[in-house]
């Protein structure tokens, strides 16, 4: 996705001028990268293949907005996130993963109605299964209603599978079904006739920034659940293929190649694709990762035995990305000329820094031994690639600190 950090400087330098006081600390989305990249990844498409988004990577409304007419629909994975969708988006499509589902968020997809419902394990097959048999309204209706879609996820091992630092399969882990229960999951199937195998899940990893490697596991379902297909004698009309497509948050330039993975997916599905069964996708950070910039504005520079510190507004409890990644963060100086005080500027210069946020703990990191040119007390620190998985997964409240702003450079702004 495109980095426009000069439209971001331009308008965090706008907010500056109208900031009284407390120093500036905000995200900023950029709806019209989102939406032009967005675009070109369903552009590259082919044909037979479906991408929901992975709303838990980043649900603020705009970004819904921006996505709904561009994606075939949005994946979710709990009852708030469904309660969310439908509530802002009656028609869109949705499908509904994750473990540990309650009765409730169970009811509730049957009431605001899914396109699929990916079960888990075998006891949730049960559970949904005796809330359809149970329920005496969706009986009434049910000729009106059809069966329930749902999807097997299966725990899949796969032989030379190239694991990626966050894997969620093809080893022992809380997801999904392990594909020797399979007999077992599927014969719980048939006790609830009102339930519909429409097709497999599998999601077994994330950060997955080898193309190449993506893609022979896309032919490694495809066998798979052919054999399944054969061996069942099933009839599903899709896989899906689950999310995980990775950005390269050091280097923009090395990130997954989506255009050169969709071509060569194009000639794979021409030769091992199963007719009548479409493959769909539901990547989350690929999608929304690029449109975020966390800022901060410097409040301290310090030296500690030889080290130096850059304090901004706000920490890892606003952007909690980088430690949850493990990495240092790649940022800009967007240096602030302006100095309204009558007391030295702290600065450093052609020096390695940490920077770290307002909390009282020393994993509070935000990037370390980076390398500036020169950053002063004042300027603002802008984080790119703070789109997924930042905001949504911090811890807001510790220490009781304000919150960011959250501004919006709008889709239809052109440059
Ligand atoms: C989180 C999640 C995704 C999205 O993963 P990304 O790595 O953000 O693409 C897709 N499917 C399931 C089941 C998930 O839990």
């Amino acid at each position: 996705m495109e980095l426009r950090m000069d439209a971001v400087f331009e308008r965090l330098r706008a907010a500056q001028a109208r900031q009284a006081g407390e120093p500036l600390c905000a995200y900023v989305y950029d709806l019209h990268a989102l939406r032009d990249h967005a675009a070109r990844t369903m552009g590259a498409l082919p044909a037979g293949c479906e991408l929901f988004y992975a709303i838990k990577a980043n649900p603020e409304l705009p970004v819904l907005e921006t996505l709904a007419p561009l994606v075939h629909g949005f994946e979710v994975s709990s009852g708030g996130e469904l309660a969310w969708v439908r509530e802002h988006f009656p028609r869109m499509p949705v499908i509904f993963s994750g473990p540990g589902k309650l009765d409730s968020e169970l009811r509730a997809a049957l009431q605001l109605g899914v396109d699929g419902v990916h079960l888990e394990s075998l006891h949730e097959i049960e559970r949904l299964g005796s809330i359809v048999d149970g329920d005496r309204e969706w009986r009434a209706d049910a000729a009106a209603r059809g069966r329930v879609p749902v999807l097997l996820r299966i725990n899949l091992a796969l032989d030379g599978l190239a694991e990626t630092r966050l894997m969620m399969g093809g080893k022992p882990t809380p997801f999904g079904i392990p594909s020797a229960d399979l007999p077992a999951a599927l014969a719980r199937l048939r006790d609830y006739p009102q339930l519909e195998l429409r097709g497999f899940h599998f999601h077994l990893l994330s950060h997955q920034l080898d193309a190449e490697a993506h893609l022979r596991m896309m032919s490694a379902y495809l066998r798979q659940v052919r054999q399944w297909c054969e061996e069942y004698r099933l009839g599903i009309d899709h896989i899906n293929v689950g999310g995980g497509i990775g950005v390269n948050y050091r280097d923009p330039a090395a990130h997954f190649d989506w255009p050169a993975f969709c071509r060569q997916l194009n000639g794979l599905l021409q030769t091992e694709g199963m007719p009548g069964v479409k493959l769909r996708f539901e990547p989350g950070r690929y999608i929304t990762a690029g449109c975020g910039y966390y800022a901060m504005e410097v409040i301290d520079i310090k030296q500690s035995y030889g080290k130096t510190y850059v304090v901004g507004r706000g920490g890892t409890h606003h952007f909690r990305t980088p430690p949850a990644q493990g990495h240092s963060h790649p940022f800009a100086v967007m240096p602030v000329h302006a100095w309204p005080h009558a007391y030295a500027r702290p600065e450093a210069r052609g020096a390695a820094v940490s920077v770290v946020g307002q909390l009282c703990t020393p994993k509070d990191v935000l990037a370390y031994d980076t390398r500036v040119e020169r950053v002063r007390c004042g300027d603002v620190l802008v984080f790119p690639m703070a789109g997924a998985y930042a905001w949504h997964i911090s811890h807001h409240d510790f220490l009781r600190h304000a919150h960011p702003e959250q501004w919006y450079l709008p889709a239809a702004q052109s440059q």
